[in-house]
This record gives structure tokens, C-alpha cells and sequence, in this order.
């Protein structure tokens, strides 16, 4: 498990006072920080060490950086917190479809911050050692954090896994809305609906065979979702 004070953080952001202000907050929280002021040096800097976490503004000169989540999410399954100075909902949601696993909006709170990169930390840590987890049709293999049904098998990033994870260890059971967020994102999430939508149509494009008519992850309307082992007409 990494340790959240030695973890390292890569921050990717162009505009010097924020790099600066970020850089200086995290060393004194202990973590080792590398920087990067486009996407082309963000990559570079992934290539030669992985970081435990990424803070990624969206907002970038060239490469943008949903351009840039979409390539990040190629090469590794290291969480990202995306950072934006626009309060577009729809923004938010494209960068949490193409590989965010979480976002924040400027001006945001450093304590938040703080607290969030700890628990993307937390929750890609760990893994090594869990068991292959199964039901029915779907399998977890936990060494290369795949999704397995039938002959596919998908790569899931750190929160698409905890996410699948909670489904199969109760599948056939109804999950709350409220129950998921709280479990996977942290108790202050528990209302944010949409992070669970765009998770949900995630994992219903490597779980379905056609997602637009889910047979295996089934919306409850208004109370939550239930994997069934297998299809469910
Ligand atoms: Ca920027």
C-alpha cells in the first residue's frame, strides 16, 4: 500500500501562481511533487516515473486537457483529480467520462483538495493483495484489476474497480444511490448523483452487450442499481 506521505503528485498546470501554490501546499504535507506545464511534458513525466496522483487543470495551452485525460487514461489507471475554472456541469462530466476519477472547480479549498487526493490515494492502494472476486458471468482479477465476462476482458481505473468490486460482493442485491457514493467516493459525495451516472455507463460499456439495453447492471429507478450473475431480461 502506497503511504499517502511519500505518495508522489504530478501537477499539471500552466498558470505559475496555482503550480506554485499547489507545489507548496503538498511538500509541506509531505508528498514528493513533479510538475508539468502542458500536456506534452505531463506525459513525458508519466513515462518516466508513474505518479500515485495526478491534479490536472483542464484548462491548458495546446494539448487541453481532456485531450490530455484521454491519453493519461491510455497509459495508466493513476487517478486523476481534474481542476477547472469553468463551473460548467457538462465540462466536468466529459472529464469524468474520459478518465477523471474525480474534479473540483476554482477557487477550491486546499483542505478539500487535500482531503480528496487522500482518498484517490486510498482508494487505488491496496489492491496487491484481494482475491479474485466473482459472480455468474463477471470476474474480477484483482494483479491486473480486469473486469472478465464471457471472452472480454477491460482494464478498470482505481474507482471503476472499488465500484465493480462493491457489485459483485453483493450481487443479486439492490445498492442505494446513497450507499455506493458514500462507499466509494467518501460520505460528502453522497447526493452527487452524477458521479455514479458516468460511472455506471462506464462499466455498463464493458459489462453489456448492448449497453443501451442493460441485462446485467439494472437501474432501480430512484433508488439505486443491482448486478444480476447473469443476463436479466
Ligand atoms: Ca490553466
Amino acid at each position: 500500500m502506497t503511504d499517502a506521505r511519500s505518495a508522489t503528485i504530478l501537477i499539471v498546470e500552466d498558470e505559475e501562481k496555482y503550480r506554485r501554490l499547489l507545489k507548496t501546499n503538498l511538500l509541506l504535507e509531505g508528498y514528493q511533487v513533479t510538475e508539468a506545464g502542458n500536456g506534452h511534458d505531463a506525459l513525458q513525466a508519466v513515462y518516466g516515473r508513474e505518479p500515485d496522483a495526478i491534479v490536472l487543470d483542464l484548462r491548458l495551452p495546446e494539448m487541453d486537457g481532456f485531450q490530455l485525460c484521454r491519453r493519461l487514461r491510455q497509459i495508466t489507471s493513476t487517478p486523476i483529480l481534474a481542476l477547472t475554472a469553468l463551473n460548467t456541469e457538462a465540462d466536468l462530466i466529459h472529464a469524468l467520462d474520459l478518465g477523471a476519477d474525480d474534479y473540483m472547480t476554482k477557487p477550491f479549498s486546499l483542505q478539500e483538495l487535500l482531503a480528496r487526493l487522500r482518498a484517490l490515494i486510498r482508494r487505488s492502494s491496496g489492491d496487491a493483495a484481494e482475491a479474485t472476486l466473482s459472480c455468474g458471468d463477471i470476474s474480477l482479477v484483482p494483479d491486473v484489476r480486469e473486469l472478465a465476462i464471457r471472452d472480454a476482458r477491460n482494464r478498470l481505473t482505481p474507482t471503476e474497480w472499488k465500484l465493480m468490486q462493491e457489485f459483485v460482493g453483493n450481487c443479486g442485491k439492490v445498492l442505494t444511490h446513497e450507499h455506493l457514493l458514500t462507499k466509494i467516493w467518501g460520505p460528502e459525495y453522497r447526493t452527487d448523483h452524477e458521479y455514479l451516472r458516468v460511472y455506471v455507463r462506464k462499466l455498463r460499456a464493458c459489462l453489456e452487450p448492448n449497453p443501451r439495453r442493460p441485462v446485467y447492471l439494472i437501474t432501480q429507478a430512484g433508488i439505486g442499481y443491482i448486478l444480476y450473475p447473469k443476463p436479466h431480461a
